[in-house]
């Protein structure tokens, strides 16, 4: 490739709203282009990478068995219906009417379409195991699209399903995919840490995630200091606080007015108490059923644990005329005392059980209760109480006794075992030696190919651009020919350009007629791992000068040696990405 005939539109400003790294290198190297909020143009340079993610992702992939094919990202909407996602997803599922009055999704994901086509084909455990993927865009209507790749609403996911007859083959699929993973992040340069994870919305019983470890990720990786465990933050269990024991008897509990304060906030600056003395509870609708949780006032609720334990049926804070029935109440003035009854479960954290004494609403507006004391003041056992662990990790944490720490990280991948819920709903079912029919034993494993472009460009990047792992970058050497007005300069540069393309190295050659100052700056920007300067000064003693991006000294070749030690150091740099 000639710099000076390939579209690299690199810019000196920083687009205003680009907040992190890989957002404002992609744009200023020229990889990228915004064409709307969480949409970008992939441009020379930004798609060669991601082609070359692709093709990591695809090799791997098909060395663990898996089969690609292609599905419509234009879905009947009654597919999502059929598994009760069309609501789960909500409003980030795109959706529009066809000029048949037709409902489609823009696919966010494919569990729906891939399963489908499984029940009208498979019919014997003979045809099975089976794993399919396919490497297309998804979209989604993110809530908040930023950090440029990282969170977009259109992308490109590698996306894999796979059927089993039984949960011991599914463990085996699993477990390739598992492992295949870890190659393609090697491959890709990416450090990463595997980490449990919920799995969502997805349904199903297990779950992996693989992380970047950045400071601006959005997801956080709890770990335990001694390394015994690592899941990430809506999964990560604690251990239960110890009883608080009370200093004195405490006296009954006593209402207290407590006119327009509705939050712990509020609370605690009217009565004085801190956010820790308070007792939240929190009302949730699952289909037809209210749930009650508590959760101390200075805790977080998780609903994804809270998803878990009614069984994970999909949950949303009750609505407001809800609240007020079963409280009796305006909204925020919840409690616990005399509510059992009213929901179908109430659910307590660990933490609220471990309290001595509390304050909690009063179910009565405008009015809230001191001197709680959980056990006595409301049930802490009984049919529909249950005490568990339902929220996020904090400081001061444990697990199983070992400190929590955590750290930020961005998702690249993440696996997961599906069960039976997508296949007893969409009739994915087989026939098995007996000929019992049973439902496909599912896993789904998904891969964001521009979430591997966006994280490479995070961790490896320093004030003057990219540093760019060789498995993906846009080329493997570019050839800065440092004065190209000079006939001799411009002549070995190209020569040397032509030798590195017949020894199968991706060169970019810069052959601009530009100062070289300007040159240099672009090269750093772009972060190609190798860069040969052909310059005036050097080649006055017969040499050219040979530089890592990753290093910040430069090396003098003689030009004879010139491309067998550039071939020697392309080979050295991809030696250290191989599995
Ligand atoms: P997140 O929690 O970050 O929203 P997710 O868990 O919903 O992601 P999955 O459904 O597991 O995502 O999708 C598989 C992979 O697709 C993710 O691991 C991630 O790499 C990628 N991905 C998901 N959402 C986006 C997005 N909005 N932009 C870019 N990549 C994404
Ligand atoms: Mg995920």
């Amino acid at each position: 490739m000639r710099y000076s005939r390939t579209f690299i539109p690199t810019v000196k400003e920083i687009p205003a709203d680009a907040e992190v790294a890989s957002h404002q290198l992609m744009i200023r190297a020229g990889l990228c282009r915004k064409v709307a909020s969480g949409t970008y143009t992939y441009l020379p340079l930004g798609w060669r990478s991601l082609l070359k993610i692709i093709e990591i992702v695809r090799e791997e992939m098909n060395r663990a068995g898996a089969q690609e094919i292609i599905v419509p990202s234009m879905q009947p909407l009654e597919l999502w219906d059929r598994t009760g996602r069309s609501v789960d997803y909500g409003p980030t599922m795109f959706r529009f009417e066809d000029r048949h009055g037709r409902m489609n999704a823009l696919g966010p994901t494919a569990e729906e379409v891939f399963t489908t086509m499984i029940a009208g084909e498979v019919k014997s455990y003979k045809q099975l195991p089976i794993n399919l993927y396919q490497i297309t865009p998804k979209f989604r209507d993110e809530f908040r699209p930023r950090f440029g790749a990282i969170r977009s609403r259109e992308f490109i996911m590698k996306d894999a399903y796979s059927f089993d007859v039984d949960a011991e083959g599914l463990d085996k699929s699993y477990q390739a995919m598992y492992d295949a993973y870890c190659r393609i992040f090697k491959r890709c340069g990416l450090e990463y840490v595997i980490v449990e994870a919920e799995s969502g919305e997805m349904g199903g019983s297990g779950s992996h995630q693989f992380t970047v470890p950045c400071e601006s990720g959005e997801d956080t990786i709890v770990y335990a200091e001694d390394g015994s465990y690592a899941a990430n933050l809506e999964r990560a269990a604690v251990d239960p606080l110890p009883k608080e024991e009370a200093d004195a008897a405490i006296p009954p509990a006593e209402e207290v007015h407590t006119p327009n304060v509705g939050t712990i906030e509020a609370v605690c600056g009217f009565l004085g108490s801190r956010p820790n003395d308070m007792i939240k509870t929190l009302i949730y609708s699952a289909g037809e059923r209210t749930i009650a949780a508590l959760v101390r006032g200075d805790h977080e609720l998780n609903t994804e644990k809270l998803t878990q334990i009614i069984g994970g049926e999909h949950i949303d804070l009750a609505a407001e005329l809800t609240i007020e029935e079963v409280t009796g109440a305006k909204v925020g003035f919840a409690g616990p005392m005399g509510i059992a009854d009213k929901v179908s479960k109430m659910i307590i954290d660990h933490a609220v059980a471990a309290m001595a004494v509390g304050i909690t609403g009063a179910n009565k507006t405008d009015y809230h209760i001191k001197n709680v004391v959980p056990g006595r003041d409301f049930p802490l056992e009984g049919e529909n109480v249950i005490v568990a662990d339902i929220r996020f990790a904090g400081e001061g944490d444990t697990h199983n006794g070992k400190k929590l720490l955590f750290k930020k990280g961005i998702e690249v991948g993440q696996v997961f075992k599906l069960g039976t819920k997508y296949s007893a709903k969409l009739g994915a079912k087989f026939l098995d030696e007996q000929g019992h029919e049973n439902p496909c034993i599912m896993g789904c494993y998904g891969i964001g190919v521009n979430r591997i472009f966006a994280s490479a460009i995070e961790l490896g990047n320093d004030s003057n651009g990219i540093i760019w792992p060789i498995s993906i970058a846009p080329c493997e050497v570019i050839v800065t020919s440092v004065n190209q007005d000079d006939e001799q300069v411009a002549r070995t540069a190209e020569d040397i350009y032509k030798q590195l393309l017949g020894n199968g190295i991706e060169v970019l050659l810069d052959d601009r007629v530009l100062r070289g100052g300007v040159k240099f700056k672009d090269a750093d920007l772009l972060g190609i791992p190798i860069r040969v300067n052909v310059g005036q000064k050097s080649l006055a003693d017969g040499n050219v000068e040979v530089k890592l991006r990753c290093e910040s000294e430069s090396s003098k070749i003689n030009i004879r040696d010139a491309t067998a030690k550039v071939v020697e150091l392309v080979n050295k740099l991809k030696e250290q990405l191989k599995v």
